[in-house]
């Protein structure tokens, strides 16, 4: 299309919240491939501008990227103000609730971007601003209110997204959270295809896993051109259930050449962790 674009991240690597800096290096090699500048680890601090036009970003460093059009996405935090007002109990970022979303003023109740909901695996408050989060607190607040019995479970933030050609995933723990909370991790991160190697259109596919030091799965990250929500999906699970990576080594997956490899790409991963703990 022509136009000049410059990505700029104030944290080290990309999508910082849910890949660890290795996975993310992945989609940066690619946006520059497709020829994006990419600006990491400097905030920007002003935007200059000139007759209400915007002309350039100043980056806390002192260096200035002209431009003609800024996209801010920075992320959102809860306005606690109303809630704040009429005595609602709040959290450090956002409303507490319980697990049948009440706040801690009788009769009100509170879901979605606003609400702290509690991780599965840190066994901690968070927040978790995603759509279907928020859908699943609407619902259990609805099923509340008409009197039946329906609790919010505990988050693992799964998310999934696209950029270009290249989808990304990721479930549970990053390595860089894990060790923020002390948690001793075993990882492996495997290059695999999506489709039996000899199938036309096969695609690379990244899967890296993330263990704690018994084995268990409490994250996954995953990038390839296609199948990768289906994956973590199955993460999802496998992370609720509390698995370990010896568990999901031995679980059936389905196969034919067209859709999937004979032996899937996260059972390699796991299969790969495992040897680890040998
Ligand atoms: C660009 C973008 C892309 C996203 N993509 C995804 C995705 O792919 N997958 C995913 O899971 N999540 C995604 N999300 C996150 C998801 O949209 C939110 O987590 C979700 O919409 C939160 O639901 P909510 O009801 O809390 O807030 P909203 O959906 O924002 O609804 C809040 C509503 O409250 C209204 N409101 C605000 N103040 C008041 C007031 N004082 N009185 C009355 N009404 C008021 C607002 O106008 C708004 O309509 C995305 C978010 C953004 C911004």
């Amino acid at each position: 299309m022509g136009i000049n674009v410059t990505l700029t991240e104030m944290m080290p690597q990309i999508v910082p919240r849910s890949l660890d800096p290795d996975i993310a290096k992945i989609i940066e090699t690619y946006l520059e491939k497709e020829g994006i500048n990419i600006a990491l680890g400097h905030p920007i601090t002003e935007l200059k501008g000139e007759n209400g036009k915007v002309t350039s970003a100043v980056f806390c460093d002192g260096t200035e990227v002209e431009c003609d059009m800024v996209i801010l996405a920075t992320g959102v935090r809860a306005e606690l103000g109303l809630a704040k007002s009429i005595g609602c109990e709040c959290g450090r970022w956002a409303i507490r609730v319980n697990d049948r979303m009440a706040t801690s003023v009788p009769d009100v109740f509170a879901v979605g971007d606003c609400v702290e909901s509690y991780d599965a695996i840190l066994r901690s408050p968070t927040i978790s601003q995603l759509g279907t989060t928020a859908i699943r607190q609407a619902k259990t607040c609805a099923q509340t209110i008409c009197g039946k019995r329906s609790r919010f479970n505990p988050v693992l933030n799964s998310m999934v997204s696209k950029v270009g050609n290249l989808e990304f995933g990721a479930v549970g723990l990053t390595t860089t959270f894990a060790q923020q909370n002390r948690i001793r991790t075993v990882t492996e991160k495997v290059e695999a295809l999506t489709r039996a190697r000899y199938y036309p259109n096969a695609k690379p596919m990244n899967v890296k896993v993330i263990c704690d030091i018994d084995g268990t799965i409490i994250g996954c990250q995953i990038i390839a051109e296609e199948r990768v929500a289906e994956r973590i999906d199955t993460m999802t699970l496998a992370i609720t259930e509390e698995l370990t990576c010896f568990d999901l080594s031995n679980m059936e997956f389905a196969y034919a050449p067209p859709v999937s490899m004979v032996t899937d790409p996260l059972v390699i991963a796991v299969e790969e962790v495992s040897k680890k703990f040998n």
